[in-house]
């Protein structure tokens, strides 16, 4: 099964910049890249009309089996019952453009073989064993939109109101820990670590990020993301042999990330090469 992209700005996020041109998938991978290319005959085309064409994104902190900010209460519930919510907070990720995440804690192999068998929707699962966690010294996967979203909404979650009036503290903190972060050159990965009902906001830490790192937090979710789980080349690029993991969008990410920032805004996600999510 064969998909030709026609027309696209093709973004390579480790430079920022784009080229035009065609981009086609074969088999689950990247084949071939550049202008004018040639279909198979049974290859289905889309002409993008100069639409942006970025990889996947990669989340490196996420909890799949967190269906309720309650952890406490995980222990008691059906594992069935549990691996039901998982399967569906995963569809949800993927439909935000998130190819890719890695579970800090709570997925097993059974979710992750799961997936790759088509039998849920969902993001590449990566679960972390003791050589993920040996990488990570080199990496920083900072959270930011889990205080933001305390913030917004902890009290409804519960907080009691005198943790709630130190979150915003937490929250300055964070952000002056992450440009400290950058302009010393640190290798930054995206992360959410959100829980329950406060997954939705997962793609916001995109935009909170921007204030201190825009373009690269789009690196940050991509390259550097793949880097940190031994993927570097094969997830988080549009190089050909890749897997076909990508975004179509109307805007420019690199610009203005609210492009990518609302799932709204994605026209396809493309995932092993067919599109598994598109805008209406
Ligand atoms: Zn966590």
């Amino acid at each position: 099964m064969s998909l030709l992209l026609r027309n696209a700005l093709l973004l390579d996020v480790a430079s920022g910049d784009h080229t035009e041109g065609d981009l086609r998938c074969e088999d689950g991978r990247i084949v071939e890249s550049g202008p004018g290319l040639k279909a198979p005959q049974d290859a289905r085309g889309i002409d993008l009309r100069g639409a942006h064409v970025m990889p996947g994104l990669i989340d490196a902190h996420v909890h799949v089996t967190a269906s309720t900010a309650d952890l406490g209460s995980l222990p008691s519930m059906s594992p069935s019952y549990l691996a039901a919510h998982s399967a569906r907070l995963m569809g949800q990720m993927l439909e935000r453009g998130f190819t890719t995440v890695r579970d800090a804690s709570g997925a097993d192999y059974g979710l992750a073989d799961a997936q790759a068998e088509g039998l849920i929707r969902g993001p590449r699962l990566l679960f972390c064993g003791v050589e993920l966690f040996l990488r990570k010294d080199a990496f920083l996967v900072p959270t930011l939109v889990t205080y933001w979203a305390l913030e917004e909404e902890g009290m409804a979650f519960g907080l009691p109101e005198a943790s709630w009036r130190k979150v915003d503290e937490v929250l300055e903190a964070g952000f002056a820990a992450l440009e400290r972060a950058a302009s010393a050159g640190v290798r930054l990965v995206y992360g959410s670590d959100l829980l329950g009902g406060m997954h939705r906001h997962q793609s916001e830490e995109l935009r909170l990020r921007a204030r201190v790192q825009s373009p690269k937090v789009l690196r940050a979710a991509t390259v550097n993301a793949a880097e940190l789980v031994g993927m570097a080349g094969s997830i988080g690029t549009l190089t050909v042999g890749a897997h076909a993991d990508l975004l179509v969008l109307d805007g420019d990410p690199t610009r203005d990330i609210g492009a990518l920032a609302k799932p709204k805004n994605l026209r396809y996600v493309v995932q092993s090469g067919e599109v598994v999510s598109a805008s209406a």
